[in-house]
Formats: C-alpha cells, structure tokens, sequence
C-alpha cells in the first residue's frame, strides 16, 4: 500500500471528492468514510443531533427501521412514521406528522428501500419538509445514487449517504457522505457523541486532501475506476440504463404469471422485489437459483421472509443479466411446480 499521509494519495482522494461531487450533483463537500453504508448513516445521525431533539423517522422496511434505531440508540426522541412494507412513504402523511409534531429538528428518510423494492418520492417530501418545518432531510441513498437520480442540491437535500458495494461497482468498505450548509450550522450545536464519525474532523482533513485516520486505501483505487466507467457512460447514461433495467426485469417476471411487490410507480429501478406464488417455498427457489443456474438473488427480510424473492440490478449490469434471471426463474419454478414454465399462455391477458 501506499503511504496515505503521501503524495499519491492525497492527489487519488482530491480527484475522487471532485468527481462524487457530480454524481450527488452537489457543491457541497462530500465525505469517504472507511465503514459500510450503515457506519454513513450513524455520521449523519451524530453529527447534526442531540439527545433528546425530535426526529421523524420514515420508514417503510428494513433499512428505513434501521436508520430510525440508530437515531434511538443515540437518545433521540424518534416518532416513527410507518408505512406497510412494499409501499412507499406517503408525502401527506409527512406533512401531517410535521404538523402535529412542531419542534421535529430532523426527518430521516430511505430514497430507495432495498428490503422492498420501493423508491420513495424525496422530492415530494423534500417539498413538504421545507413548506412546513426547519427540519432538515437525511436521505439514505445508499441503493439509488448514482443509479436513480437524487440531485441533491436542487431537492434541497441535507446530508445524503451512499455506500461503496452498491452502484458504485466497487467492494464493500466505503461510505460517502454529503453535507449541505444547513447541516454543517446544526453540526456546530450538534451534542450526539462521535469520535470516528467526526465529520467535521474529516472536513478539516479533507481539505489538507487526507483522512483523520487511515482509510481503506485499496478501495480509494477502486472507487477511481467506478468513477471513470460512471463518467465514461455518463451520469444521465447511467440513470437511464437503469431505469430501462428496471422495467426489462419487472416485465420480465410479469410474463412468467408473477406478481411485483410495489405499485409500478413506486418499484425501484435498482432492486425488484417479486411476490413468490402460492406453493413454492420461497428459500428453495433461491437455493436452486443459486446451485442450478449460479443465479443469486435476495430472500425476503423480517416479515416478508418466504414471501418474495429480490432481484438485484444495479451497478455493473446490462439486458443480457436481466434476460439469464428470469430465465433461470421460470425454468426453477417449472421445475419446483413439476409443469411447464407459467409462460405467454399462462400470463396475464392479451399476453
Ligand atoms: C445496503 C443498504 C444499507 C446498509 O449498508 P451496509 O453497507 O450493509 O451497512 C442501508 N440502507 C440501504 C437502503 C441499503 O441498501
């Protein structure tokens, strides 16, 4: 490894931060984190919190729980606003809470939950934070940015969190975090404790192009060529590939006869989340996808364990992986039901 206090380093890290920049479409700094996504969205939390200062945490799975409970283990006080897994947040129902609860400093909220396949309007809810509190929005984008777009400074965005092993392309290790203005003021105030997760220490230190501690720095080369194939496709290249991904692979499991879990306007272009019929077992399918057709594909978290299977498509992925997955489902689910594949004759009407 290189010498991360040296000159090599300092040159990869300074062309890297530029480079995020563009893909949060942001002018705020953003910051690398040596952690996993999670490790990002305990910074944001500590770093613009107290204990005891009102949070709205809105969550519709897995990882919308999981922001919320770090905000709680921190001594927030966290009204949860739910919603049923497989749908998204319902901007409304923020601004209601919002009014209902005047002294929220904080909404925590996920862009695209990857428990359930769901893509959240941040947009719609930025607007309605901004018209009815001072709050400030924490977006945990780590599944979407930079494959479904997120403009973070033209939503008004507060702190926005990504992580390495997502779409980026790259290993697990890294988290990215941006911090608007607003944020970095709530920083100054902010009494959560931190140490590691210093943001503003790693502010100091990014502007001497360095980390307060030593970073992953195997993952700093990888994060460079993420970022050069990103650039070389072109970021409004990239969204598009997705969201053409994204429709492929939920039409795709519609023409075997099968069911996506969210509504069409809400199903992500990162990640889709299909219903298991009746009479499959939902672990055996995933097992024979992964030893019959070296497919691997998510099982259902907490609740929905059993119940779907997800298909993962984001980062380095093209049509031709699309069309392999649902191949090599319908061909398990023949195997797994004794019949032929649920095809065209089986499938909805007119098809
Ligand atoms: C993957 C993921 C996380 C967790 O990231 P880790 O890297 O496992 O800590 C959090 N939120 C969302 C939306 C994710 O997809």
């Amino acid at each position: 490894m290189i010498d991360h206090r040296g000159p090599e380093f300092a040159a990869l890290f300074r062309g890297i931060r530029a480079k995020l920049k563009a893909f949060f479409q942001t002018q705020n700094e953003v910051l690398i984190l040596t952690a996993s996504g999670t490790g990002g969205l305990e910074a944001a939390v500590v770093n613009v919190l107290s204990p005891g200062n009102r949070v709205l945490a809105v969550t519709c799975g897995y990882f919308g729980d999981r922001f919320a409970d770090c905000a709680k283990s921190y001594g927030a006080e966290v009204i949860r606003l739910e919603f049923p897994w497989g749908t998204a947040a319902d901007p409304e129902a923020v601004e209601r809470e919002l009014k209902k609860w005047p002294d929220i400093r904080t909404v925590l909220v996920t862009h695209n939950e990857t428990s359930t396949g769901v893509t959240n309007d941040i947009k719609a809810i930025s607007q309605v934070v901004k018209a009815n509190s001072q709050a400030l929005l924490l977006v945990d984008a780590i599944s979407s940015i930079p494959a479904i777009e997120l403009p973070m400074d033209q939503w008004g965005l507060d702190v926005v969190i990504a992580g390495s092993q997502k779409a980026w392309m790259i290993p697990p290790g890294l988290s990215m975090v941006a911090v608007s203005q607003r944020a970095w003021e709530a920083n100054a105030v902010a009494k959560m404790p931190r140490f590691y997760f210093d943001l503003k220490a790693h502010l100091t230190m990014a502007q001497k192009d360095q980390t307060p501690a030593t970073p992953a720095v195997s993952l700093f080369y990888a994060l460079e060529t993420g970022l050069d194939l990103l650039e070389q496709e072109g970021h409004s290249n990239v969204i598009a590939r997705h969201r053409r991904i994204g429709q492929l692979c939920r039409q795709g499991v519609r023409e075997l006869g099968l069911e996506i879990l969210p509504d069409e306007a809400h199903a992500s272009n990162t990640v889709t989340a299909v219903k298991i019929p009746a009479g499959v077992d939902g672990g055996v399918l995933v097992k024979m996808l992964r030893e019959e057709h070296k497919v691997v594909v998510g099982g259902g978290p907490g609740p929905l364990h059993g119940k779907i299977i997800r298909i993962g498509h984001l980062g380095f992925v093209s049509e031709q992986d699309i069309a392999e997955v649902v191949d090599a489902i319908a061909k398990s689910l023949s195997k797994l039901r004794g019949s032929v594949p649920a095809g065209p004759s089986k499938g909805r009407a007119g098809r």
